[in-house]
């Protein structure tokens, strides 16, 4: 199957997926598209999946294949993927890999390339436990990064919070989950000659630099 211009962001919780996926999807001329942002959605907006799936989410644990593969594949078939889509947060197990292997294929996508960033362990429980999301823009900061007792967003100036999952108990859980299921998604793309290892230490920017260079060369 040829490359087509789907890109797949691997990287453990706190590794930078979501920023670095912004920024990439920007620069690639992609859509963005984040498993996490639409369950939450699904979950703030009282749906029948966003039911089904909190309780695997705030356990830190991962929501049943199925249910996300129907809802990829129902998402992909949105006009606005037409051109090309950076995913963020999935595939996360081999069995959602291998069912996108086969989605892109029935569909015509061609091959997806992907981009694995690198972070040890200590720096994402660091990154994870600190993190705030902004409820208006979703930007993402870090406590260390923001003044004492800042509750708003640098960028927007909306609500900051922190996300119920970025406590110890499902940050441990998150961690142990991805080295299980996700890590096995390395050898399974390292084998299809798609995989680009980018070294996710430093400032968004340094991250993102390195990734389009391994994309464009
Ligand atoms: P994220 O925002 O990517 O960290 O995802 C937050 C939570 O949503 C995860 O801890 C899982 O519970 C769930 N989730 C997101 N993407 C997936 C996926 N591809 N497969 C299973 N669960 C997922």
């Amino acid at each position: 199957m040829a490359v087509g211009k789907d890109t797949i962001m691997l990287g453990a919780p706190g590794a930078g997926k979501g920023t670095q996926a912004k920024i990439l999807s920007q620069e690639l001329g992609i859509l963005h598209v984040s498993t996490g942002d639409i369950l939450r959605a699904n979950v703030a907006g009282g749906t029948e999946l966003g039911a089904k799936a909190k309780a695997y989410m705030d356990r830190g644990d991962l929501v049943p294949d199925d249910l996300i593969v129907d809802m990829v594949r129902a998402r992909l078939q949105e006009d606005d993927c037409a051109h090309g889509v950076l995913f963020d947060g999935f595939p996360r197990t081999l069995p959602q890999a291998e069912a996108l292997t086969q989605v892109l294929q029935e569909t015509g996508r061609g091959e997806a390339r992907v981009v694995a960033i690198e972070v040890a362990e200590e720096e994402l429980v660091r990154r994870l436990s600190g993190r705030r999301v902004c409820r208006g823009c979703g930007h993402i900061s870090h406590v260390d990064s923001l003044p004492p007792g800042q509750v708003t967003c640098p960028d927007c100036g909306g609500e900051l919070y922190q996300r119920s999952d970025d406590s110890p108990e499902p940050i441990r859980q998150r961690l142990q989950v991805h080295a299980k299921q996700t890590e096995p998604l390395l050898e399974y793309y390292g084998s299809r000659g798609g995989l680009l290892r980018v070294d996710g230490t430093g400032p968004p920017e340094s991250v993102a630099e390195r990734a389009l260079t391994a994309l464009r060369s």
